[in-house]
């Protein structure tokens, strides 16, 4: 079986082809003459995530999976959430978005925070959504050099290490994108 997982981040393509079963093969966005950037204009993680298989759905008329993810910090009323991307400004970069993150929470004690996943899928007719949640704390520096994105100052819950500390494998297994994946594998498994 063959789906298009409508990303151009190749961590998050290694990330979920790790869990996929041999049976489904990802097709990249690259793959099927997708170049240009698909919008990402919706005010919630969920509604991102179905704007991106809409498109590609619309677009090039196959079924497809699109993931978004945020980062929500309690003492920032859940910031920055679905804006995690572009927190420090329209350029995205991620050492940029951590800095502003760990200035925002400087001396602070209530460190809670928690990644969201949501997963949009397009599959025969269908359009179905998984969510994927990991808890737990930002530190005050940041840790490691693995994955992409805030991982260098997140630190689940249960675990000394941030994600960036962490293997591939055990991010997946803990991690909200892992267990978003793991909840579309289930479905494939039974469709
Ligand atoms: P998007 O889902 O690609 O729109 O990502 C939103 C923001 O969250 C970007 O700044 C990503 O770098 C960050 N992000 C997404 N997934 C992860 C993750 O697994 N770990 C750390 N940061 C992530």
């Amino acid at each position: 079986m063959k789906i298009v997982f409508a990303t151009n981040n190749p961590n998050k393509i290694k990330e979920v082809q790790a869990q996929l079963p041999e049976h489904i093969t990802l097709i990249s966005l690259e793959d099927i003459g997708c170049t240009e950037a698909v919008p990402e204009t919706q005010d919630t993680i969920k509604g991102n995530a179905i704007q991106k298989a809409d498109y590609i759905k619309d677009h090039y008329g196959m079924d497809c999976f699109a993931d978004d993810t945020g980062l929500e910090i309690t003492a920032l009323n859940g910031a920055p959430g679905v804006y995690s991307a572009r927190y420090a400004g329209p350029q995205r970069n991620a050492d940029d978005n951590m800095n502003l993150v760990l200035a925002e929470l400087n001396q602070k004690a209530e460190r809670s925070a928690q990644f969201k996943t949501v997963i949009a899928m397009h599959f025969r007719g269908e359009l179905i959504t998984f969510e994927g949640i990991c808890e737990g704390k930002i530190t005050k520096n940041k840790r490691g050099t693995d994955g992409f994105g805030y991982d260098p100052i997140f630190k689940p819950s249960g675990y000394k290490n941030t994600f960036a500390e962490l293997s591939l494998a055990e991010k997946n297994r803990i991690g909200h994108r892992g267990k978003a994946v793991k909840k579309l594998v289930a479905y494939l498994n039974l469709h």
